[in-house]
């Protein structure tokens, strides 16, 4: 294999540097425990509540707002399960969305199986945004909490939060949104949005793995999801992840303080990608094509298998994705998609490019390239293919 090109960063990123840089004197010489007393744990302490003061910097939120967890998974999971037992006693209802990560849609079953709680899933429209007006019409006098997502991980659509939120506020319900995907990638002000908990990862703007945070709005206190010594004000006990923390703070710095020239130059290259791809016959975008995230560019090609492409593309050196990365295994098409009302056949067919700034004009040309002598090939030889009029047998 001549070429490694990676266009999957909505699945993972690369460490970047200055980030790996930060990190690397607490797994040499900066080891100190934060909760203990002398300087040495101390000064572990202070670098702690640094790395704190800069990511509540970059979301304009307050230091202690900020709470370090093992990444958006636990985030999620901790503000549902939180809310769930703070105010489960006032109503058992939770509003969603039909698209959200698995983290958030696993989490939401277990409520409903395991403590009775009742969740209503709002259908999204053709481009996988939630109506806030829909929102506002789910609310019942038992609504406890609405979860509705920053940025969509599959098809990149940003949904409205600040509207979404307001609805919230005034209704007096709890507000939370997952972030992981907006996170480093546009624009994220907890007080602008005016949401009470949001959750963000680190391996997704180029920090570590295994560290994230979740927002907690001041005046909210959440019981903690992991129990034990006490630690981030006994609200996720655990020795705490200096390194991870740092890392995740610096590589957030990166990301805010380059946002607006990166995404110039990213929704460049996947608009090019974009116009490119949807010229193939039966192909078309999917998500939003204005509110979208800037790396983000997702497709279905009808008459194709997203598996097939994917493994075509990656003996060609290419890294994708079909549907989000932990559903690529599994053949049921992806809930999103259906979602957004495509029919199982065609919602199979389905490709994610999510580009980073290190993929360079070259590396687009080349996908141009690479993805439709893939796609053509598969279609010639699939049984569902009519070759005579470029379109699948089931449009005929
Ligand atoms: N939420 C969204 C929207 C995601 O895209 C992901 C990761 O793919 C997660 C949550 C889970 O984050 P983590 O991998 O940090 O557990």
């Amino acid at each position: 294999m001549s070429r490694f090109l990676y266009a999957d960063h909505a699945a993972t990123t690369a460490l970047s540097p200055r980030a790996l840089e930060a990190m690397m004197p607490y797994f040499r010489d900066a080891y100190g425990n934060p909760s203990s007393l002398y300087a040495f744990g101390q000064q572990a302490k202070s670098d702690l509540d640094a790395a704190r003061a800069e990511v509540a910097r970059c979301l304009n939120a307050k230091p202690e707002e900020i709470f370090f967890t093992s990444g958006g998974t636990e985030s999620d999971n901790w503000a549902l399960k939180a809310v769930a037992e703070l105010r489960g006693g006032k109503g058992r209802h939770i509003i969603t969305s039909s698209i959200e990560h698995h983290a958030i849609l696993h989490t939401l079953e277990h409520l409903e199986k395991a403590q009775g709680f009742s969740v209503t899933y709002l259908p999204v429209d053709s481009l996988g945004r939630v109506d806030p007006q829909a929102v506002k019409a789910a609310i019942r006098p038992d609504t406890i909490l609405i979860t509705v997502m920053a940025a969509n991980n599959e098809i990149g659509t940003i949904e409205p939060i600040a509207e979404i939120a307001a609805i919230a506020r005034e209704a007096g319900v709890l507000f939370h949104t997952d972030a992981v995907q907006a996170v480093g990638h546009i624009p994220v002000d907890v007080s602008a949005w005016n949401c009470d908990m949001l959750s963000l990862s680190g391996h997704k703007f180029h920090g570590p793995r295994g560290v994230g945070a979740l927002y907690v709005r001041r005046g909210l206190r959440l019981p903690p999801l992991i129990h034990g010594g006490g630690q981030e004000k006994g609200r996720r006990s655990g020795t705490e992840n200096v390194a991870g923390a740092v890392g995740l703070a610096a590589a957030l710095r990166e990301a805010v303080d380059g946002l607006e020239a990166r995404s110039v130059l990213l929704a460049a290259r996947r608009d090019r990608l974009i116009e490119g791809l949807t010229r193939l016959p039966c192909s078309r975008l999917t998500g939003d094509p204005v509110h979208r995230l800037p790396g983000t560019a997702s497709f279905v090609f009808e008459g194709v298998e997203g598996e097939a492409l994917l493994l075509h593309l990656d003996a060609k050196g290419i890294c994708a994705s079909s549907g989000s990365a932990c559903s690529s295994a599994s053949l049921d098409p992806s809930h999103v998609l259906l979602a957004i009302g495509l029919p199982h056949e065609v919602a199979h067919g389905s490709l994610r490019l999510s580009l980073g700034e290190e993929n360079t004009d070259e590396d687009v040309d080349y996908l141009l390239q690479a993805v439709p002598e893939v796609v053509e090939y598969l279609r010639n030889m699939s049984p569902v293919w009519d070759k005579a009029q470029q379109k699948p047998v089931w449009n005929l």
